[in-house]
């Protein structure tokens, strides 16, 4: 297929080898410098590549700009959602609409640099099926970002059985089997950066230094995000929060036998001193009811989760799409 792009210019639509997913919310600012710089890496590489840019319910300009971007270029294409969806959700519709045999996935604020995208290739092209992006430097975010993330990345590795090599992001490229796999997982509350590994195959890494944002605002910084963030990554690939209801259990019981033991030994052989009575029972009272309240909320925490499953709605709604033949 062929298409005239103004004057002069054909851009022959090949099918491509590479595309480029990159998740897009309220960055208007930010999406002609991403085409700019990506384009500057892969063209000359020499293959075909489509830039696949997921609007998820932008409130700016931000689709207007990818319409004009597919009109300049129709290798860029573009999806964009009924209202806003999430990230995990916007990427999930990038690879659902990927057609290359490798997928690379990036954000648009350029905090992943395009210009390691060609080290990716090269560790593909030696027959790796993930190449994830590495962080040794994150320049620009602020110390307790960087601590929490730090202790989020150890904490996940301590708990699940799924191998979530540390510091990397969602910056990475799969091959088209792992995009296919990938496809085929249909869970709610995703948590890509541990559903990759669990995909298995040949994964290696390369490091980068994570930039700045180019321009515009985070979207994750506030806590509840990532407070949410966290809940799906644990509760999608570890069942250690509903096993330490029982362990608890066992600890209490143990502890309060001891309790009990002593109890009837001082009444026995001890002082003729009173015991402690209602303060001490309030307290027990008051502690195991915290403890089991607790409990409740972890076991609610994945009965909701099992609830978004049964219902099965669709992960994301699409409103319109650029360069898609419907
Ligand atoms: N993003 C999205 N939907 C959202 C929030 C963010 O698609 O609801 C996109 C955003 O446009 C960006 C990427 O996800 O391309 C990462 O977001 P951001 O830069 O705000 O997060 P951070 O870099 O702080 O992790
Ligand atoms: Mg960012």
């Amino acid at each position: 297929m062929a298409r005239e792009t103004g004057p002069g210019v054909t851009v022959r639509l090949m099918k491509p080898v590479f595309t480029i997913v990159a998740p897009v919310y309220n960055e208007e600012a930010v999406l002609p410098e991403l085409y700019r710089r990506i384009s500057e890496v892969m063209n000359p590489l020499g293959d075909p590549w489509e830039l696949l840019l997921v609007d998820d319910g932008s409130r700016d300009r931000s689709a207007e700009i990818i319409a004009q971007l597919h009109d300049q270029d129709p290798r860029v294409k573009g999806i964009s959602f009924s209202r806003n969806f999430g990230f995990q959700e916007a990427v999930t519709a990038g690879l659902d609409h990927s057609s290359g045999d490798a997928v690379i996935l990036t954000d648009a604020d350029l905090q992943d640099p395009p210009e390691v995208i060609p080290e990716m290739i090269a560790k593909w092209r030696q027959g790796y099926e993930v190449v994830y992006g590495v962080r040794t430097e994150r320049a620009g975010e602020s110390w307790h970002k960087k601590i929490t993330a730090k202790l989020f990345y150890r904490l996940i590795h301590r708990i699940t059985s799924v191998n979530i090599p540390l510091d990397t992001g969602d910056f990475r490229l799969m091959d088209r089997k792992v995009v296919n796999v990938l496809c085929q997982m249909k869970e709610r509350n995703r948590f890509l950066r541990g559903m990759v590994p669990w995909v298995g195959f040949k994964q290696t890494g390369v490091s980068f230094k994570r930039s700045p944002r180019f321009a515009g605002e985070a979207k994750f910084s506030s806590y509840r995000r990532m407070i949410k963030f966290a809940t799906n990554a644990i509760t999608s690939f570890s069942y250690v929060p509903l096993q330490m209801a029982t362990y608890l259990g066992f600890l209490i019981a143990v502890i309060s036998g001891l309790a009990i033991l002593a109890v009837v030994l001082l009444r026995m052989f001890g002082p003729d001193t009173p015991l402690l009575g209602q303060a001490t029972t309030l307290v027990a009272v008051l502690f195991l009811g915290g403890v089991q309240l607790i409990s409740l909320g972890i076991i609610g925490e994945y009965l909701g989760r099992i609830y978004d499953e049964v219902k099965g709605r669709p992960l994301y709604l699409s409103a319109r799409k650029w360069g898609f033949d419907e």
